[in-house]
């Protein structure tokens, strides 16, 4: 699965929470705190989209048969590495099925907020319907187009308009600003 999503990584268990975003399994409170303050940098207009994204972390998603994916294909496993699933990759019953981003590890600080940023950049081109295609920002936007729109997300979200496209920025802004 070359496309989904991928960011750095390193893993735990399961427990319902809220974030305002349904019933999510979080455990680390740590985690809990990155993703309520990715929430606070992203605003509550494009978060009022993104509000059935559910959240796992500190679980080896491959062991709880979340998904059977393994293998990224560059060295890293799905089971250590954050990634956000679309329903098409997630196992189990399909009304159970939706927009899951997966955090298998703990990260530090800023790192940690800055992932989950980026993979609700992913949860956001779903929304969007993969219309868009927003330049490269960084190395790893190179990647593939998905990569791209949630690196230019990122940037946007963490430093400001002058990074993504005027194209892109415009997007971002009727998302908040319909
Ligand atoms: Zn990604």
């Amino acid at each position: 699965m070359g496309d989904l999503d991928i960011d750095g990584a390193h893993t735990r268990h399961l427990t319902p929470m809220e974030m305002g975003l349904g019933p999510s399994r979080l455990h680390d409170r740590g985690r809990r705190e990155q993703i309520a303050q990715a929430h606070r940098l992203i605003g509550p207009t494009i978060m009022g989209r993104l509000s059935h994204v559910q959240y796992v972390s500190g679980v080896d998603p491959v062991f709880a048969g979340l998904h059977g994916y393994e293998d990224i294909g560059d060295g890293r496993s799905y089971r250590t590495t954050a990634a956000c699933y679309y329903p098409c990759h997630l196992s189990g019953p399909r009304d159970r099925r939706v927009t899951t981003i997966i955090l298998p590890v703990a990260e530090p600080g800023w790192t940690g907020v800055r992932t989950v940023v980026h993979e609700l950049g992913h949860a956001l081109d779903e929304v969007t319907r993969f219309e868009h295609d927003a330049a490269a920002v960084t190395r790893y936007a190179e990647t593939n187009r998905r990569e791209a729109f949630a690196e230019a997300f990122t940037a946007w979200v963490w430093e400001g308009d002058h990074r993504p496209a005027l194209d892109t920025l415009a997007l971002f802004r009727s998302l908040v600003w319909p």
